[in-house]
């Protein structure tokens, strides 16, 4: 059985020639895309060869750019015909086992210069300097590339960091944003262009890109009512986290058009809402607030009661801002003057409000 395991191993972990050929000179250039091996040891081995004992030299390096020495194999190598060479252009510089002949390396007519000599190296030399040069064209073009691209990222990020804080400041301020008219000619073209515009002044990135292309501005109602929708999905989500840390503070989440008026159709829509944002109200919505309008407040069949039915806990209290708003309107009743002008008032805004439909 010892015996079994040990052929199974032996088998898995033998090498075909090739492999363990290549493994051999795993110590010099593996690719074109690398540089020739050219190690300086301490001591080169020596061999006897002819009347004495020889070694590689790390002077050669110097005079051949394209030596290689392998320490495995203690064999020299060429690095230009290894890898930029024809096909089938035998030489010992490119076999395996490598140049080993120190004695005849600097011989006038052997070894080094031989091999120079030779029209295979020759080719090969150029097609090595030519994909050399290649390289670095390549380099210096991805490199100049990558700093236009990088640059063009940072601008980008600049002009619409800008148009975001407009946008933020005008909303927070609760300023129109908006002009009737936004052309270059206009007299007001609105705060959020006009801020811009200030901005512009003082920074020449900002600049660039409200004269630059008109897809490059990112001033168009569109892309403001983008990132409107983004900014107020950031304020969103940390009150929904608020609200689920159980922090009790009063905050608005959202506006939604009604499509029904009656109190099934609005308690629908309310408790849509909430799950939508996934707020759990079954158990944890402790109390709900709205005017004193029947569909609301009903205590039967009104929204309140009918939230009731599912979260028990959220008692209704009597909105207070709606209290405060009809105790405002009878203490300006009980005063003539403020009667007969807020009146007015109200006439005028309704005149106004339905002057287009006359129109
Ligand atoms: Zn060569």
């Amino acid at each position: 059985m010892k015996r079994k395991r040990a052929d199974i191993a032996s088998f898995f972990n033998k090498k075909n020639p090739a492999e363990a050929q290549e493994n051999e000179r795993q110590d010099i250039s593996k690719s074109r895309a690398d540089q020739p091996v050219q190690p300086h040891p301490k001591l080169f081995p020596r061999t006897l060869q002819g009347d004495r004992r020889r070694n590689f030299q790390a002077s050669w390096y110097n005079v051949h750019s394209w030596l290689e020495y392998s320490q495995i194999q203690d064999s020299a190598h060429c690095f230009a015909c290894r890898h930029f060479g024809l096909p089938n252009t035998d030489s010992v510089f490119t076999s395996a086992l490598g140049f080993k002949n120190w004695k005849k390396a600097t011989f006038r007519d052997g070894g080094f210069t031989k091999h120079v000599k030779g029209e295979a190296h020759t080719h090969a030399m150029v097609a090595w300097k030519e994909y050399e040069r290649e390289e670095k064209v390549n380099a210096s073009l991805m490199s100049t590339l990558t700093k236009e691209h990088n640059k063009q990222i940072q601008e980008s990020r600049t002009s619409i960091k800008s148009v975001a804080e407009v946008l933020l400041l005008t909303a927070t301020q609760n300023i129109s944003q908006r002009g009737h008219r936004e052309t270059r000619d206009a007299d007001n073209r609105g705060n959020f262009l006009a801020i811009l515009d200030v901005n512009a002044n003082h920074d020449t990135v900002i600049k660039n890109k409200l004269t630059g292309p008109r897809n490059e501005k990112y001033t168009s109602h569109q892309i403001q009512n983008e990132m409107l929708d983004t900014l107020a999905e950031i304020v969103r989500s940390s009150i929904i986290n608020e609200v689920k840390e159980r922090a009790v503070k009063e905050s608005f989440l959202h506006f939604e058009s009604a499509d029904r008026l009656d109190a099934a159709g609005l308690t629908e829509k309310i408790i849509q809402v909430l799950e939508r944002y996934g707020l759990e109200y079954k158990s944890n919505l402790v109390g709900q607030a709205y005017d004193s309008a029947s569909v609301m407040s009903g205590k039967h069949s009104g929204v309140q009661a009918r939230i009731k039915e599912v979260a028990k806990q959220a008692f209704y209290v009597h909105c207070n801002a709606h209290s405060l708003d009809l105790v405002l309107v009878d203490t300006v009743k009980a005063v003539p003057q403020a009667e007969c002008f807020f009146a007015f008032l109200q006439g005028l805004y309704v005149w106004l409000l339905c002057s287009h439909e006359v129109a």
